[in-house]
């Protein structure tokens, strides 16, 4: 029995088995020879393991379009075109047959010969397509070495827990959710993608365990314990029977929170906060409906852009919209527009890797630098605007200039759909995330020109306190519950009310009931999550007063050190709404 410690991003507990995925990195092919005879054979070998990576492949489409829609499932088309492209067939037969090498060493080197050439083409559709270049290469090496393919569809167990050492938004979005029940990976902190999907889903995860996907074997049993960071390799018998008995606990617990959905979400002395859903592919919605979510607060619509290998069309962007207003039947959604950059972008894409991304060319910046990209997403935010509520706000925005020049943008792509004759909602709410510092100080001057604000805590901590949200080597240092965060916190919703627009938060922090509790007595009513935090908050909502949470921050926000005041928000919390925490046994 092996425990190794990482950082619990997804709640829950799961006994599963070990699912690798291997590192693309890795595959590096050593050039062996072959005899000229062979040469027709090792022909035949390569069209063996190509068809067979094309059934998978096709098999993998159908089953991701039947989970996540067409669209996200577009992805396996181009990887199932490529294995059918003479431009990339032709030249790996060649080489096996001039240069008299192995089907293994011609594949992934004309394929890794083509990938140099997409990173550095100057047109971001090629660049954006070299991961996937790496994914054929290593699906057609796994089906050469007449090995099991490393793919969730081929997965027996349906207990499968990914084991990586990091994932890829595409690779998440491609898993079989019917299979998977849990995600580990070596690198990554609190906020990064991996997690925000795993919770999406509901599944537990736990990341930045550094060497896990090193130590750990295809199959292998394993627990995740997504609510105390802790990954169990080859449990003992009596460890095996206590997760076991966790298993049942949070499936109780889960059951007896749902319970909560149709209640309404009161504080304990009749205050109403409005629970919305965070999503990232329109087919969140109904987890968010079904667990009591009252709209989205967020809509994270990069996600068009990362589970794809062309660029989202007006009307691709429209069809997604459309299709949450229409789920949505009536209630409020918020469409942010891309946040495209930072870790939700592969720098490896990129001509010129940026080398400090996080406060590179992202969010708001990146927009008003692709204004093709901008105008075409603003237009079908708007379109859709004519068929229900939607708010449209930009991310990451920093200076006036750049909230004043992306709704000047958007007032022209109003402009363009009037001589159209196309129908939009001229009242469209226009709002901004507040998540850099500077935004969060000069809260007054932004709040007299936007409609509302969403304060996105995961990136406001990161810039307060100077930590990488996705860098598991500093994320003890990341904390929401810090003096000055909360400070930024109090001034912003002071600012809003002050010129009373509306403010809600929407950063993974606002989930969690300590961290909501002193929203709440900041002042702030709207809380946008994971559709999976939604019944636990409730519940905590119902159990605390105003009173209670204005006085917890009051105290909170007067310490010096962050530990003192977690540790003091924590003890509080245990003591008022112990029956949150039940759930939560410590190891
Ligand atoms: C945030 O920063 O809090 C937020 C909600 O945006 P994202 O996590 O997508 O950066
Ligand atoms: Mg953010």
């Amino acid at each position: 029995m092996q425990t190794i410690r990482g950082i619990p991003v997804s709640e829950g507990v799961i006994i599963g088995r070990v699912f690798l995925i291997e590192d693309n990195e890795s595959l590096r092919v050593p050039r062996r020879s072959i005899n000229a005879p062979d040469a027709p054979a090792e022909i035949e070998r390569f069209e063996f393991a190509r068809r067979a990576a094309i059934d998978e492949l096709n098999e993998l489409h159908a089953t991701a379009a039947d989970e996540m829609g067409k669209e996200a499932a577009k992805i396996f088309l181009f990887h199932i075109g490529a294995f059918n492209d003479p431009s990339i067939l032709n030249p790996i037969r060649a080489m096996i047959e001039g240069e008299l090498v192995t089907a293994e060493y011609a594949s992934s080197a004309v394929l890794a010969l083509l990938a140099d050439k997409f990173a550095q083409h100057p047109d971001s559709t090629f660049q954006s397509k070299v991961d996937d270049l790496r994914d054929l290469a290593s699906r057609l090496l796994r089906h050469l070495g007449g090995q099991k393919i490393s793919t969730i569809t081929d997965a027996d167990e349906d207990q499968t827990v990914i084991v990586a050492r990091d994932l890829t938004p595409s690779q998440t979005a491609g898993f079989d959710r019917d299979k998977v029940r849990g995600f580990v990976t070596d690198l990554g902190g609190k906020t990064s993608h991996t997690a925000i999907v795993a919770s999406a889903l509901g599944l537990p995860a736990v990341v930045g365990t550094r060497t896990l996907s090193k130590i750990a074997r295809d199959g292998q049993s394993i627990i995740v314990d997504g609510s105390n960071g802790v990954v169990i390799l080859d449990p003992d018998d009596e460890t095996l029977d206590h997760y076991l008995l966790r298993v049942e606990q949070v499936r109780k617990a889960r059951i007896s929170l749902h319970e909560l959905a149709d209640l309404p979400a009161v504080t304990a002395d009749g205050t109403k906060i409005t629970l919305l859903g965070n999503i990232e592919f329109p087919e969140e919605i109904d987890l968010v409906l079904d667990d009591g979510g009252k709209g989205i607060g967020l809509y994270r619509t990069e996600f068009l852009y990362l589970t794809r290998n062309t660029l989202p069309t007006e009307e691709d962007h429209y069809q997604s919209y459309k299709q949450c207003v229409d789920r949505l039947n009536g209630l409020p959604l918020t469409i942010r527009t891309i946040d495209l950059g930072a870790d939700k972008y592969t720098q490896l894409q990129s001509e010129n890797p940026e080398r400090n991304p996080f406060l590179g060319l992202r969010s708001i910046r990146y927009c008003l630098a692709n204004l093709g990209l901008f105008r075409t997403q603003l237009r079908a935010i708007l379109r859709a605007s004519a068929h229900g509520p939607v708010r449209v706000m930009f991310p990451l925005v920093t200076n006036i200039s750049e909230f004043r020049t992306g709704k000047y943008f958007l007032r022209e792509e109003m402009e363009n759909l009037d001589e159209q004759g196309i129908a939009y909602d001229r009242d469209i709410q226009v709002g901004m995330m507040l998540e850099v510092p500077a935004a969060a100080l000069m809260a007054n001057a932004f709040a007299r020109e936007v409609d509302f604000f969403s304060l996105g805590t995961n990136d406001l901590v990161q810039y307060t306190l100077a930590v990488d949200r996705t860098n598991e080597q500093v994320a003890s240092l990341y904390t929401p519950i810090h003096p000055a965060v909360l400070k930024l916190v109090r001034d912003v919703s002071r600012s809003a009310r002050r010129h009373d627009i509306p403010i809600s938060s929407c950063g993974a922090s606002s989930g969690d009931p300590e961290f909501a509790a002193l929203l709440i007595g900041l002042g702030i009513r709207t809380l946008s999550v994971t559709a999976s935090g939604i019944p636990l908050l409730k519940q905590a909502i119902r159990g605390l007063t105003v009173e209670h949470c204005e006085r917890i921050a009051k105290k909170a926000i007067s310490y010096d050190s962050e530990t003192e005041a977690a540790g003091y928000v924590r003890d509080r919390l245990r003591k008022l709404v112990p029956e949150v925490f039940e759930r939560r046994p410590l190891d």
